[in-house]
Formats: structure tokens, C-alpha cells, sequence
């Protein structure tokens, strides 16, 4: 199988209370895999048999579109969290946040209200251009900022299936959560 799913960072239950263990069972090993499972069967004998993960985000639709960006999507969502993160972003990526948006604070509250309007199911992104300039993205489905040209630096996955078990309609309580478990180092690292 060309890609796989990768490994977790911390055990299941380890991102409790903000999420589930059973949320994390399912949806990395069930939801994120599937993605993967999914593309890998798709892509055999087309043009994006050989390409990069993004490069397919980049260039495909349908239901190539849809499984290659939520592997990416998922790829980065999983590995931004820790049970140790929390706090605010440092260095550069911190200096950014706070000259675009005042400061860390502002920015969270509006990174929330993109999330919670997403319509539906999305994700809400932080991106940034080739010149580094911050935005926030928010994207419909399966998709992901690299169709706008923006690299993603974290994404707050917005499908009930992302908080449902535990928050159940409550999307603005689980966005808020979020940012107790973000890994900020390696969120910089995309920076
Ligand atoms: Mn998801």
C-alpha cells in the first residue's frame, strides 16, 4: 500500500477529557484509515499513482479529491495535539499571530467563530502564503488549503464525527477545548 497511517504520537486515552478514547479509536483508526484504504484502492493505474500526498490534493476531484485530502487533512489534525500541549505558540509563528491578529487571544477567538460556521461538515484552518502572512481558512468537506496554494499549519476538524460522542451538538465547546492539547511545537515546525 502506498500510504499508510501514521503512528500516533501518545496512547488513545491520552488526549482525555478534551477527547474521548473511543473518539480517537474511531477516528483515527477507523475514519483516517479508511481515507487511506480508500485512496490507495483509487489510485492504482491513474496519473496520481506515483504523487506526492499534496501534489494529489492539488490536482484531483471526486472521490480522489476526497479521500487524498481528508489523509492529508487527518495527517495533520492527529499529529498536533498532545497531551502536554496547550499554551500559546512561541518565535516566529507567535510573532505572526500577534502582529495579524493584535494577539494570541484574538486570534483563538477568531479561529473559533470560523469554526464553529463552518456549514455542515470542514475544517477550519491556520495557513500561510509564500510570503508567511497568517490566514485562517475555512474549508468545506475534504478540503484543505493547498488548493488555495497555502501550506497548513493546524486544522481543527469540524465533522460531527470529530466530537459528536463526546460533545454532542456542542461544536463550541469542543473548539474551545482544542486548544488545551495543540502541540505548539509542532505546529511551529510547519511554520
Ligand atoms: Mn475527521
Amino acid at each position: 500500500m502506498k500510504f499508510e497511517l501514521p503512528a500516533l504520537p501518545y496512547e488513545t486515552g491520552a488526549l482525555e477529557p478534551v477527547i474521548g478514547k473511543q473518539t480517537v479509536e474511531l477516528h483515527y483508526g477507523k475514519h483516517f484509515q479508511a481515507y487511506i484504504t480508500n485512496l490507495n484502492n483509487l489510485i492504482p493505474g491513474t496519473k496520481y499513482e506515483n504523487m506526492e500526498l499534496v501534489d494529489i490534493v492539488k490536482s484531483s476531484d471526486g472521490p480522489i479529491f476526497n479521500n487524498a485530502g481528508q489523509a492529508l487533512n487527518h495527517d495533520i489534525y492527529f499529529l498536533s495535539f498532545s497531551p502536554n500541549g496547550g499554551g500559546a505558540p512561541s518565535g516566529k509563528l507567535a510573532e505572526a499571530i500577534n502582529s495579524q491578529f493584535g494577539d494570541f487571544e484574538n486570534f483563538k477567538k477568531e479561529f473559533n467563530a470560523a469554526a464553529v460556521s463552518v456549514f455542515g461538515s470542514g475544517w477550519a484552518w491556520l495557513a500561510k502564503d509564500a510570503n508567511g502572512k497568517l490566514s485562517i481558512e475555512k474549508e468545506p468537506n475534504g478540503s484543505n488549503p493547498v488548493v488555495k496554494g497555502l501550506v497548513p499549519l493546524l486544522g481543527f476538524d469540524v465533522w460531527e464525527h470529530a466530537y459528536y460522542l463526546d460533545y454532542q451538538n456542542r461544536r463550541p465547546d469542543h473548539v474551545n477545548a482544542l486548544w488545551n492539547i495543540i502541540d505548539w511545537k509542532a505546529v511551529e515546525s510547519r511554520y
